[in-house]
């Protein structure tokens, strides 16, 4: 499977590279792949419809027995098409993949190395690892971290409210321009009025509530193209669909600080010490377009079948690293290496000097980031350091 998804991402980058350039779009063109079709036509070369093991060569060939799924000998379209629909459902990696930052390093600024004591371990799978790994043109030894992406301090959830005159404890949080609103039955019932458009209407006569409370209706609303019939849905995915999913992070043991800063894709952009992604902004427009949302819960997390449980706020709610001066607490890391820290220091202050991504120096903690305010649907702006990546293995 390993070989296969490479094969895709690689052509992947290629196309959504050229696109981000020429549009900057959150999901790149997913029909200029590879179709399944075209592989079978391209390889089947006794034109029997399916492919032996003879008749595949290169990622295929060593992925076989993976495609194979019903272990019949041949890779049949629907076990392709299987394979290319996870793909397409995969939201594209970070755009700035392919591009060579060596030209950026600046190794004046103060970095402080990333505390591996600091995650909480029962939740790191297999303990984390060292590997060197050529990030963006440059060789950088980094911290390999595998998660389940399952929060284990707090609750995950409730999201969705199941009636309109449920109480606003029965489900999350939504946002709109910078501020956060407590998700209730009737909040639910005057979305109409909220978005000042009367095709919102997430509810049945009976004042019951439409929610994606299967595995299958989560799979078809979360998604940017939300399938017609969950269209008005309150959307929810449990943590318990994806909860096999393997989440991997790839951080540089020590952040390396670049002149310019660099914008993220739909991947990770960090984690918290409980293992679990802070998410780029939840793409608000997209979830808007079909009268559909997708709350977040008290602790700013909510669930998708790519990357599952993860964070679009910082509340909190996760495990905390307190510092010695008046500094607000470190809450987790940048995909960079760089510490994020909560908004306001102990005495209720917001810092006044962050760059653009949310950050600044100190002589303490060097770079490091102030996560946003929860309404503001992203926990830092951008990246400042030579950025890592994540992986999602379903
Ligand atoms: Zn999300
Ligand atoms: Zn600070």
């Amino acid at each position: 499977m390993k070989y296969i998804i490479l094969l895709i991402l690689t052509v992947t980058f290629l196309i959504s590279c050229k696109s981000n350039q020429e549009k900057k779009k959150e999901q790149g063109p997913q029909e200029q792949r590879p179709s399944s079709a075209q592989l079978i036509s391209e390889m089947d070369s006794n034109k029997d419809g399916k492919l032996s093991k003879t008749e595949v060569q290169g990622p295929i060939a060593n992925d076989f027995a993976n495609i194979d799924i019903n272990n019949d000998g041949f890779l049949t379209l629907e076990e392709l098409i299987k394979v290319e629909k996870n793909q397409q459902n995969r939201p594209p990696r970070q755009s700035n993949e392919n591009k060579d930052l060596s030209n950026q390093i600046n190794t004046e600024a103060k970095v402080v190395p990333v505390n591996t004591d600091y995650f909480i371990s029962e939740n790191i799978i297999g303990g984390i690892q060292k590997q060197t790994i050529e990030l963006n043109g440059v060789e950088t030894l980094c911290y390999v971290i595998k998660t389940n992406s399952q929060a284990t301090e707090h609750q995950m959830g409730p999201w969705c409210p199941r009636h309109i005159e449920d109480g606003m404890e029965k489900a999350g949080i939504w946002f709109r321009d910078g501020e956060v609103y407590d998700v209730s039955g009737h909040f639910i019932a005057n979305l109409d009025e909220f978005y000042s458009d009367d095709k919102w209407k997430l509810y049945r006569e009976d004042g019951t509530i439409k929610v994606t409370d299967t595995e299958e209706g989560c799979l078809a609303a979360a998604k940017p193209e939300v399938e017609e019939q969950y269209n008005n849905y309150c959307v929810e995915c449990l943590p318990e669909y994806f909860k096999d999913q393997v989440t991997t992070f790839v951080i540089p043991v020590t952040p390396t600080y670049l002149n310019s800063t660099q914008n993220f894709g739909r991947g990770g952009i960090g984690i918290a010490f409980n293992g679990v992604n802070f998410d780029p902004p939840a793409p608000v427009h997209a979830i808007l377009a079909a009268h559909t949302i997708a709350p977040l819960d008290d602790h700013g997390g909510h669930v998708n079948p790519h990357g599952g449980y993860h964070y679009h706020a910082a509340t909190g709610s996760t495990k905390e690293i307190v510092q010695t001066n008046s500094h607000s607490p470190m809450i987790g890391y940048a995909i960079d290496g760089f510490g994020i820290f909560a908004l306001l220091d102990k005495k209720g202050n917001k810092p006044n000097d962050l760059d653009e991504c949310g950050g600044h120096f100190d002589d303490t903690r060097g770079y490091h980031y102030h996560a946003g305010q929860p309404g503001e649907n992203q926990v830092i702006k951008c990246l400042h350091g030579l950025p890592g990546y994540t992986e999602i293995k379903e």
